[in-house]
């Protein structure tokens, strides 16, 4: 039980220590030296120290980019990802040059890290048709002839999808489709799952996909309606929320995130993008995932132990992983 050789107590009314939050009613919890540790107060009004470790599954950080362009201290965010509790990240490319990147980076031990490999709509925006026929081409080569062993980390197809905010004219939109279509059709073909992005454009997306069956995707960062994320369940799909639903009164996601059905949630942090708003300004890395569970356990009513456990396993169907993740604590001198 690493980091704590005694008990440490907390009263109702002491917040103490750093990330420190009311975990429900009668609860406050604190991260210690690898633990959340919190105090109950039971039914017969006892209160008893509880030691509980949440672990996590990040389905969406960018963990190759920072803010001002490529490759941050990658191994340090990793480790301290580790130190909060995520043992899974799945880090999706923005371009083809994230494609390589992302297949060399090496997770220190107790973290596994899976890639997505696509084309971002943003990037898409960026290039000619032409260019991006020719980059497809050699997506679905690459994807379809993969090693054994990096098809046991390439777990998805992303980021792909539509951004009709980014996307104004026709022509772009069209482009965006048709890049988007051809990457549709290379999950299709290899059964993995895609990692979506959508902005301003759900009619079109639910259009894509309902065309031909589709293997379950992942709608990450999700923003849209209630309504439009129980269609993507409907059809198989499954929600991914990040901290916009940490910005108070985002009340059409709010409503998103009470209405998808428990085997259906994700967690994300997108990182480096969309810090939660407690820890502005700094740039968003897995490590603050918490703060997005945190707040679905809240908007659903749920033990936030749940929220971590749920999304999880969720995470673990979608993608398809069957390698066991490490469950427990690390003593070890590999500290951020
Ligand atoms: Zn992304």
């Amino acid at each position: 039980m690493c980091g704590i050789s005694e008990p440490i107590k907390y009263g109702h009314d002491a917040i103490v220590a750093q990330n420190t939050f009311d975990f429900a009613v009668g609860h406050v919890v604190s991260w210690v030296g690898g633990h959340w540790i919190f105090t109950a107060r039971r039914a017969q009004r006892q209160s008893r120290e509880v030691t509980v470790t949440l672990y996590f599954f990040d389905t969406h950080a960018h963990i190759q980019r920072s803010r001002s362009g490529r490759c941050p201290d990658v191994r340090n965010l990793l480790l301290r990802a580790r130190q909060t509790g995520v043992r899974a990240v799945l880090a999706p490319a923005v371009d083809h040059a994230d494609w390589d990147t992302l297949a060399k980076i090496t997770p220190p031990r107790g973290l596994n890290l899976y890639v997505a490999w696509g084309l971002h709509p943003y990037f898409v925006c960026e290039v000619t048709p032409s260019e991006s026929a020719t980059i497809v081409e050699e997506l679905y080569d690459r994807v379809t002839s993969a090693t054994s062993e990096l098809r046991t980390r390439l777990r998805a197809i992303g980021e792909c999808g539509l951004d009709f905010a980014r996307a104004q004219s026709p022509e772009v939109r069209a482009h965006q489709v048709r890049v988007f279509r051809a990457q549709i059709d290379l999950a299709r073909a290899t059964g993995l799952p895609m990692s979506i992005h959508c902005v301003r454009a759900s009619g079109p997306l639910l259009e894509l996909l309902r065309e031909r069956p589709t293997p379950p995707a992942v709608m990450h960062a999700f923003s849209g309606s209630a309504q439009t994320a129980l269609s993507l369940v409907a059809a198989g799909h499954y929600i991914s929320f990040a901290a916009n639903v940490c910005v108070p009164g985002a009340r059409k996601v709010i409503e998103a995130a009470r209405a998808v059905p428990d085997d259906r949630l994700l967690l994300e942090t997108d990182s480096p993008d969309q810090t939660p708003p407690s820890r502005r300004p700094a740039p968003n890395e897995p490590a603050f995932i918490i703060d997005v569970a945190r707040r679905l356990a809240e908007l659903r009513g749920a033990e936030l132990e749940a929220i971590a456990t749920l999304t999880r396993d969720n995470a673990r169907r979608v993608f398809g992983v069957e390698e066991p993740l490490a469950l427990h604590e690390f003593d070890d001198d590999d500290q951020p």
